[in-house]
């Protein structure tokens, strides 16, 4: 499927996907003014077109957050120690079939939201416990990264 930033400096092109994870801790919602609706892929599995626009944000010791310096689209948020990249679902023009599929960082949503989706959740605990950073992730692993 193929993706774009706001003024199409950036492309991305990805493996079909359908499941979106949603992420609502406290920096994904600072980064993007609300929570992270995003897909999980192997960086071999991305096609990323115009990189010489993309600015990356150290965000933590573990993971990177790519914006185009154009237009501010958030482009990704890249760990480190694989690459594995979760890039929002909204950079991509398919739409069919897509769902919200997982809620991560539970604990940190703010009160003035609920999703109507139904879906298995995990706290930020159950997330570091689940994908302890001390452990080099698996790049065929699952798409759940710790933020
Ligand atoms: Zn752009
Ligand atoms: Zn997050």
């Amino acid at each position: 499927m193929q993706g774009r930033c706001l003024c199409g400096s950036v492309t991305l092109t990805a493996p079909d996907h359908t499941e979106i994870e949603v992420c609502h801790c406290d920096m994904c919602r600072r980064w993007a003014g609300g929570p992270a609706f995003v897909i999980g892929f192997k960086a071999s599995d991305l096609i990323i077109e115009g990189r010489e626009h993309i600015t990356d944000y150290s965000s933590s010791d573990w993971a990177d957050r790519g914006f185009c310096k154009h237009c501010g689209t958030h482009l990704y948020y890249r760990m480190k120690t694989d690459g594995f990249h979760t890039i929002g679902a909204g950079l991509f023009t398919k739409a069919s079939g897509m769902l919200v599929t997982k809620q991560i960082f539970i604990d940190e949503k703010p009160a003035y939201y609920d999703l109507a989706n139904e879906t298995p959740v995990m706290t930020g605990q159950e997330v570091f416990e689940a994908y302890p950073l001390t452990d080099i992730p698996d790049p065929d692993a699952g798409s759940l990264s710790p933020h």
